[in-house]
């Protein structure tokens, strides 16, 4: 699984690098097979689901929340995108997601980003040894709410390993119940997304992309996590000095 978590990681740096005016999301998947065909490593988004997904990555833009499907539109100074990607080495899988402003972006949408990357880490630190599931929905809601913003709840994070979604869900917000104690190794993936709005989705004519109902921007932040004593090992980074939750790059989200 770090081996996957690895080859997500390197496909986020190329993305994040890549995301400027007139870049599309087309042009990103081009360059996230060529990272997994470089690294041997298969796509747990290609073929996925119905109607099969027709993309390695999801690209949600503005308004789209999650599961975008990837478009020759051009991006424009100022859109949020949030890019989705996973991959499957050895049989083990990655999957993880970022945020990213293309150019300058409204200082509300800044603080939207940056406060979804928070709600992750907030997440990750609550992925800890005897802890319960649902206390990382709790810490990713609060971080959220304390923000002015609202966490979507028809999409969840998961378990992952040898699929990539597998028990247990791993809601975004306190669901009324603590769930199980967490236990070190269990992996998740562990994926806020919040909107500017209510949160509240819809899913688009082509049976993938999920939009805000409000219309409201939304970001997507997420990581493969090993549970582990002291919280979440993040598994989908290529090393220490990419800060949490933070889009790849050190002090990416600040550089902005
Ligand atoms: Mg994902
Ligand atoms: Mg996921």
């Amino acid at each position: 699984m770090r081996r996957a978590g690895r080859v997500v990681a390197e496909i986020h740096e190329v993305l994040f690098e890549a995301i400027r005016p007139g870049q599309t999301g087309l042009g990103l998947d081009a360059l996230a097979r060529a990272v997994l065909e470089r690294r041997h490593a298969g796509s747990n988004f290609l073929g996925y689901g119905s109607p099969p997904f027709p993309a390695v990555i999801c690209v949600s833009v503005n308004g789209v929340v999650v599961h975008g499907i990837p478009s020759a539109t051009p991006f424009e100074e100022g859109d949020l995108v949030s890019v989705d990607c996973g991959a499957i080495v050895d049989g083990y899988h990655g999957d993880a997601a970022f945020t990213a402003g293309v150019g300058r972006l409204a200082e509300a949408d800044e603080r939207l980003l940056v406060v979804t990357a928070h709600a992750l880490a907030a997440g990750v630190a609550a992925a800890r040894d005897g802890a319960h599931l649902h206390d990382i929905g709790r810490a990713v809601q609060r971080v959220v709410e304390a923000a002015g913003f609202g966490v979507v709840r028809d999409y969840v994070g998961h378990g992952i390993g040898r699929a990539m979604h597998e028990p247990p869900d791993v809601p975004n917000f306190w669901p009324g119940r603590p769930g199980p104690r967490l236990r070190t190794g269990v992996a998740l993936a562990i994926e806020p997304m919040v909107a500017a709005g209510t949160g509240e989705t819809v899913v688009a004519p082509d049976g993938w992309a999920v939009l805000t109902a409000d219309g409201t921007r939304a970001a997507h932040f997420e990581h493969t996590v090993l549970v582990g004593p002291d919280g979440g090992e993040v598994l989908t980074t290529l090393g220490p000095d990419r800060a949490v939750g933070t889009p790849p790059g050190p002090g990416a989200v600040e550089r902005r």
